[in-house]
């Protein structure tokens, strides 16, 4: 089995310009040494976004955004619109990822309207959905990720378009992970709720290469969504590798 899976590396507020360049060139020449024909995505913070896509585009891997603006242009001082992500060579952007609806309030409906900005622009969109550890333990997991399934999601797009990534807020950062068997239900439930197999489906969280594998071989599961161990070569590539065994 060598199914194409999605690896995607979620920089957050990380990175250098000497230390992140030299990161992504490894990165880049790996991919390319080994002719890798996974889906590679790597989402460092916007100040390295013109540096880095060259490098990594000649390698055949995209670069994107962790956030946009639903408004196009106008008064919103310190943010970032989907047309200057384009701008810059995005291919991606993450959305609603649960760093940015705890911090910055985020709810649903914000994370539409920045979905519906994004596709608009032609972006393809990582919406990121997950139960906290009071869902999950009150058993209630499913219930909660669906809602946010039935709000978060941009109104019209086409399936190439939308990526969702599954991360339990209690498993990011924390070296926790559900179950193989709550991954797989999860993403079920969000197959049958967005009635298409063709709409990839990714897990998130405290993923590492010492579980990618077993992760990835899940025909639930399309790829990952990778924080910390995407940062640095050493850590990220043996994920990347993972995917190239199964
Ligand atoms: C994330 O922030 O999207 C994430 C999955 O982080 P980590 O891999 O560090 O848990």
């Amino acid at each position: 089995m060598n199914l194409t899976k999605i690896i995607i590396g979620n920089w957050k507020m990380n990175g250098s310009s000497s230390d992140g360049l030299n990161q992504v060139k490894k990165i880049a020449e790996n991919v390319t040494n080994a002719k890798v024909c996974h889906k590679i995505v790597i989402c460092p913070p916007f100040t390295l976004l013109r540096e880095m896509e060259p490098i990594l585009s000649h390698a055949g891997i995209s670069i994107g955004g962790q956030d946009c603006h639903f408004s196009t242009n106008g008064p919103y001082t310190g943010d970032i619109s989907a047309e200057m992500l384009v701008d810059q060579g995005c291919k991606f952007v993450i959305l609603g990822h649960s760093e940015r609806r705890v911090a910055y309030s985020e709810n649903d409906q914000k994370v539409r309207m920045k979905a519906n900005e994004a596709i608009r622009s032609g972006l393809n969109v990582i919406v990121c959905v997950g139960e906290d550890q009071f869902h999950r333990n009150s058993g209630k997991a499913l219930d909660f990720v669906s809602s946010q399934i039935d709000a978060s999601l941009p109104d019209v797009f086409s399936d190439h378009q939308l990526i969702i990534a599954y991360e339990p807020v209690w498993a990011i950062g924390f070296g926790r992970t559900p179950s193989l068997i709550e991954i797989q239900e999860m993403h079920e439930m969000i197959e049958s709720k967005v009635k298409s197999a063709n709409i990839k489906k990714i897990y998130g969280g405290s993923v590492t290469k010492d579980n990618a594998r077993e992760i990835m071989s899940n025909p639930a599961v399309d790829g990952v969504l990778v924080g910390g161990a995407s940062l640095k070569c050493k850590s990220f590539w043996p994920i990347i590798e993972a995917a190239n065994e199964i």
